[in-house]
């Protein structure tokens, strides 16, 4: 592996971006800033790098928002100046930009001719620099480049023209291409919505006589409530005091796409995505793992966090028994250091090998993913270190090939190892005896029953959706340009 690639990719986990939360209360003894405080620790896992609550107390907005994690951005101080109003929306935010624009923290909130809104989304608008060119030759002044600004212009330049808001989302939602599942706390209503494809997750859960909009059910389990059901493609949901009302987008996708990453390593296993749990899937992706590689061992562990279910199913599937192969250091927090120096330490001291545990014995290690190959060949060098006699690495998913371009920051083609090497050069280069995938196939198995169609365009190069052909927005360098 080249200097240049280890340096620019010391820890190299796909990244997730954004979670989502709202909360239309119809019942006076909640306390809406308390759940919404609550339900951001659950979706922490979508986004560490800032989170924020917006309260309507009888249409008056108040937001608290800061980067950082929501253990770092609230205390009992700034959620005192939130009121236990009617409606709250929340959010937490991932971001690969390193300047760490706090302009794009959300919620958003938007004063326009209609009144305020707080836009709080997940996801990625693959038409961002076609719509954002043409909001600034009409006069827009952006702050930031989040899709949440972008879409709340949208939605505020269509409202010039249509009866209400909902009919303004609606509008808003057929200009607005590429993955989006958004939350809008609007004067007097609570808006959710999610685009045509289904992408991201979004879904409804009732909690008493009150509606929540979140990006994950294991969020409304959290805050004591019970899931309703999913929000579908192109449909919004309006909540008011008469409960919640749906509204299908007049036009849909020829087959949608819910990013089956999400199942893989995104989503806290104990959510249920349109209509299948997240555990079950990924302890079938292990069992399905034995399927493929049915490899002669004395233990399987998994890379903690997002390997471990998979190895307890493939080791339910061989009958090897299951072994903790690493400790993770839980708290290590992001002042660990600065720069690539810091990135270096973080994957360095994230993780130990067991010796006792691993030493003089044939291990099956699972992971979730490779991206650049420098984890993998990190935990390989652990294993060995510890005296592991054989190391046989499984990975959960197929090889990444392509990025992606609907909210899941999964590098440029170039970082990615898998469209570099074949599989073959990719274990000598990681160091393992034994390189295995996931099959494309295998994967979609993982997830049978599920209620829509699926993406799986990072495996297999095949979108249903559109992918922006003539510009894209380059994350790393915030920059808009051509796409070679
Ligand atoms: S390209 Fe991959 S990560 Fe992106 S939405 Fe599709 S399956 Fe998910």
């Amino acid at each position: 592996m080249s200097q240049t690639a280890k340096n620019t990719a010391a820890f190299d986990k796909v990244k997730d971006e954004c979670g989502v939360f709202g909360i239309y209360k119809n019942d006076d003894s909640l306390d809406v800033v308390s759940i919404t405080h609550d339900a951001l620790y659950s979706l922490q896992h979508r986004g560490h790098v800032s989170a924020g609550i917006t309260v309507n107390d009888d249409q008056k907005f108040t937001t608290v928002k800061e980067l950082g994690m929501v253990s770092e951005v609230f205390n009992e101080k700034n959620l005192q100046k939130l009121p236990n109003g009617k409606i709250a929306v929340g959010h937490v935010r991932y971001t690969l930009n390193a300047a760490l624009d706090r302009a794009a923290n959300q919620p958003l909130v938007i004063r326009y001719k209609e009144g305020s809104i707080a836009i709080a989304s997940n996801g990625s608008i693959t038409n961002f620099p076609e719509i954002r060119q043409e909001l600034e030759r009409g006069g827009s002044i952006f702050q930031s480049n989040s899709n949440a600004e972008l879409m709340a212009y949208v939605i505020a330049t269509e409202r010039i023209h249509t009866e209400n808001l909902e009919d303004a989302v609606l509008s808003a939602m057929k200009r607005l291409k590429g993955a989006y599942s958004t939350v809008i706390c609007a004067p007097t209503r609570l808006i959710g919505f999610r685009d045509i494809y289904g992408f991201r997750p979004l879904c409804i859960g009732k909690i008493n006589d009150s509606y929540i909009i979140t990006s994950e059910s294991c969020v409304i389990d959290t805050v004591g409530g019970e899931l309703v059901r999913d929000v579908k493609p192109g449909e919004m949901i309006v909540i008011d005091d008469e409960g919640f009302h749906s509204y299908m987008l007049d036009q849909q996708a020829e087959k949608t796409s819910l990013c089956l990453f999400e199942y893989v390593y995104v989503a806290r296993p104990d959510s249920v995505i349109d209509g299948v749990c997240v555990h079950s899937a990924r302890l079938k992706a292990g069992e399905l793992l034995y399927k493929e590689y049915p490899i002669d061992a004395d233990m399987v562990c998994g890379v903690p966090d997002s390997g471990i279910i998979a190895a307890e199913g493939y080791a339910r599937a061989s009958g090897i028994p299951y072994g903790m192969g690493f400790m993770k250091n839980k708290f290590l927090g992001r002042n660990a250091g600065t720069g690539m120096d810091k990135k270096k330490r973080l994957l360095h001291t994230k993780l130990t090998a067991l010796k006792s545990n691993v030493a003089g014995k044939r291990i099956v290690v699972i992971d979730d993913s490779i991206v650049r190959g420098q984890t993998s060949q990190h935990i390989v060098n652990l294993l060995r270190k510890a005296g592991a006699k054989e190391i046989h690495m499984l990975i959960s998913s197929p090889p990444f090939v392509f990025p992606c371009y609907f909210g899941i920051d999964i590098s440029d083609s170039e970082s990615l190892i898998a469209n570099r090497m074949s599989i073959e050069e990719i274990r000598r280069e990681i160091g393992a005896d034994t390189l295995g995938y996931l099959s494309v196939e295998s994967l979609h198995k993982t997830v049978e029953g599920v209620q829509i169609d699926l993406c799986d365009g990072c495996f297999t190069k095949q979108f249903s959706a559109e992918i922006p052909t003539t510009f894209f927005v380059d994350k790393y360098a915030n920059k808009i340009k051509h796409k070679k």
